[in-house]
């Protein structure tokens, strides 16, 4: 269809009339999608009108052939990057979001170090979970922000860059994204695989690794919602030709021992010197390891999973990391000392009530403690405090005396850390035995056809 004939067909369609059909639980056709994300995009559609439809999707839901049309609408509100000057296959990769994971920090320059190109739009924090941008910015200097221009030069010199969505990349889920923060609309299957679909699809990959959390600190909390969502997402790639897998990945506790934005990057930077939590390690060995896979660098997953390690332990991965740092304005400096970064006035820690094994974790909480600090936003325009969060001492499975840490608050306001306090001390369950522990992967979708 000519522009001028879809705009015709989309100014005979009301708004008021797609809130309606979606709040009485009709099929929207393409067109009614088209209108609300292009409407939205250029601002003409207000906030309440977007938020009302929002919600009435999440609480509807959308089928199969909506969520591909609302996936298209709000690809095409976007520029789609060509990558095919640059050597290597483009591989990405993107989480639904937990809390403390803060994969992509380690994995896109592990995977670049092993030779794949690794263009990443991220995201900020959402609801309870931390963003891989606010995540970055606690890096001295450090830009989100670049230009497609400037981006594909980072990518072409090192492999591998991180940016937001922009007013050309990914338009229309920069809006829809910080709409569905504030408006509680974000656990929606659907929503989620536009949103991470229509952003993935714009980068211009020949391939994708999702990973889907489950548990008490995913926005899908059961593996079955997991599973639903993972499947959603590897057909809207499958769809398109590309190589598409999720690895259903564990959220029922924190990844690592760090929740925070400075205090992740600190965490990643262990785990890129070659040391830092076992969990979180791995689950990065894991990933890259399928990235290695798709992108033909692996014939097999184990191969992958060593070629990673490698990337690691020699140290190329961190050269990666610092040559991305510097690309992006930021300081290197934090790299080699946790000192460059910002850090908390003050610490406090919370003991544990009882003696036992620690049996449950509300990860949830965790992860909205952390926002409390000032960690993440509580309205679209709240500013972000870098150096506030949580560091456990204590997780699942572990023994614990009465009156010994569990985890220690890193904060900059007595009434944040006092509020933080109380939900994180209900968050915290005791057995007399030791709990049986969940796997770190639970399963993977997509066929691992190359
Ligand atoms: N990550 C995204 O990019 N979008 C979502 O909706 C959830 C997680």
């Amino acid at each position: 269809m000519s522009n001028a004939r879809k705009n015709a067909a989309s100014s005979a369609i009301r708004t008021i009339d797609v809130i309606r059909r979606k709040r009485d639980g009709q099929e929207m056709s393409p067109a009614e999608l088209t209108h609300l994300v292009d409407g939205y995009t250029r601002g003409e559609i207000p906030d309440y009108q977007v938020s009302a439809w929002l919600m009435a999707a999440l609480i509807r839901g959308l089928t199969r052939a909506e969520t591909a049309a609302l996936t298209d609408a709000m690809l095409r509100s976007s520029e789609v990057l060509d990558l095919s000057p640059y050597a290597g296959a483009k591989v990405g990769k993107h989480s639904t979001g937990g809390v403390g994971d803060k994969t992509s920090l380690i994995v896109a320059p592990v995977a670049a170090a092993g030779g794949l190109v690794v263009p990443m739009i991220s995201g900020r924090g959402l609801g309870h979970t931390g963003g891989t941008l606010d995540k970055l910015e606690s890096i001295r200097g450090l830009r989100v922000d670049l230009s497609l221009v400037h981006f594909c030069e980072v990518l072409g010199a090192c492999g591998c860059s991180m940016i937001g969505q922009t007013v050309e990349f990914a338009p229309a889920d920069r809006k829809f994204y910080s709409l569905r923060d504030a408006t509680g609309t974000v656990e929606s299957p659907y929503l989620i695989c536009a949103s991470i679909m229509s952003k993935k699809l714009a980068e211009g990959l020949d391939a994708l690794v999702l990973d889907v959390k489950t548990g008490s600190g995913a926005f899908m909390k059961t593996e079955k919602d997991a599973i639903f969502l993972a499947e959603l997402m590897v057909e809207a790639g499958q769809r398109v030709g590309r190589r598409t897998v999720a690895l259903i990945t564990d959220m029922d506790q924190p990844l690592g021992l760090k929740i925070g934005n400075a205090l992740e990057v600190e965490e990643c930077l262990d785990v890129l010197h070659g040391g830092g939590p076992a969990d979180l390690r791995e689950l990065c060995l894991e990933l890259a390891a399928w990235m290695f896979y798709l992108g033909g660098r692996a014939r097999t997953i184990p191969e992958g999973k060593e070629l990673a390690d490698r990337m690691l332990r020699s140290g190329l991965a961190l050269e990666k990391f610092r040559q991305m740092v510097e690309l992006q304005g930021g300081d290197p400096a934090a790299i080699d000392n946790h000192a460059g970064l910002p850090q908390a006035t003050a610490t406090l820690d919370v003991p544990s009530p009882t003696s036992g094994y620690v049996s449950a974790i509300q990860c949830e909480n965790l992860g909205t403690a952390s926002a409390i600090l000032g960690g993440g936003r509580e309205k679209k325009e709240d500013s972000i405090d870098p150096a506030v969060g949580i560091s456990l001492h204590k997780k699942l499975g572990d023994r614990v005396a009465a009156g010994e840490t569990l985890c220690t608050l890193h904060y900059n306001s007595e009434t944040r850390a006092a509020r933080a306090r109380e939900l994180v001390e209900s968050s915290y369950q005791f057995a007399p035995t030791p709990p049986s522990l969940p796997p770190l992967v639970h399963g993977v979708i997509g066929s691992p056809r190359r």
